[in-house]
């Protein structure tokens, strides 16, 4: 199950869960779209992989399983 991290890595703008927008790779590095595409090109600037679009959770799903909380970021040095 994905961890729906909350936020981008790179710029730390919210990524809600319900909402698309969110771009992860497959250790679910997480970005929003400005920054997987436009300073990325969809490749993962921590591992390599490709960034692929982040399926929304909504409804029952999001309740049951809430999104993590648990903000991961890691400015540009
Ligand atoms: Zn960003
Ligand atoms: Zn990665």
């Amino acid at each position: 199950m994905l961890e729906m991290r909350p936020g981008c890595e790179r710029c730390d703008v919210d990524l809600p869960p319900d909402q698309t927008g969110a771009w992860v790779c497959s250790f679910e590095c997480t970005f929003c779209t400005d920054c997987a595409n436009d300073d990325f090109q969809r490749v993962c600037p921590n591992c390599g992989g490709e960034l692929v679009h982040r399926p929304t959770r909504v409804g029952d799903a999001l309740r049951k399983h809430p999104g993590s909380t648990l903000r991961i970021h890691n400015p540009p040095s």
